[in-house]
């Protein structure tokens, strides 16, 4: 029997952070790695409560530095999708967001849409877009 991998190594993610020019220091990993395995869109609070059980050194600053460094590089994400608090996807496929007005979870949703693959549209170029939709969720319904 195979035994259970972590499905993201540090020497990957190690090389991910070098091929943007960002050093890759321990605490910027176990971020980079928290995104990766957790596709729940969280919140910096989120993120910092979690790892500063493993990372004792951890201060919300450094996550939120840390996020905005990944974010200038375009290894994540920002949704706007919550009123109140800003959330981050390490997924940068394009894809939309669907925020259950019930449960409050956030999932991805694939739908093609030409949107995506738009490099201009009325003369405007584009450079990010954000798909929100809401609703309630097939969990709720
Ligand atoms: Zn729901
Ligand atoms: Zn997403």
């Amino acid at each position: 029997m195979k035994t259970k991998q972590p499905k993201f190594n540090i020497t990957e993610l190690k090389q991910i952070l070098q091929g943007y020019s960002i050093h890759p220091s321990h605490q910027r990993l176990q971020i980079l790695m928290y995104l990766l395995e957790h596709k729940t869109h969280p919140t910096t609070d989120i993120i910092y409560q979690f790892l500063a059980k493993k990372i004792p050194t951890l201060s919300k600053t450094t996550v939120y530095n840390t996020l905005k460094v990944f974010l200038a590089q375009g290894i994540i994400v920002e949704l706007a999708i919550d009123e109140h608090e800003l959330r981050y996807d390490a997924n940068i496929k394009p894809h939309a967001h669907f925020k259950c007005k019930q449960c409050g979870q956030i999932y991805d949703v694939f739908a093609k849409s030409l949107l995506f693959n738009m490099d201009f549209i009325d003369g405007h170029q584009v450079t990010a877009y954000q798909v929100y939709l809401k609703g309630i969720c097939k969990n709720c319904l």
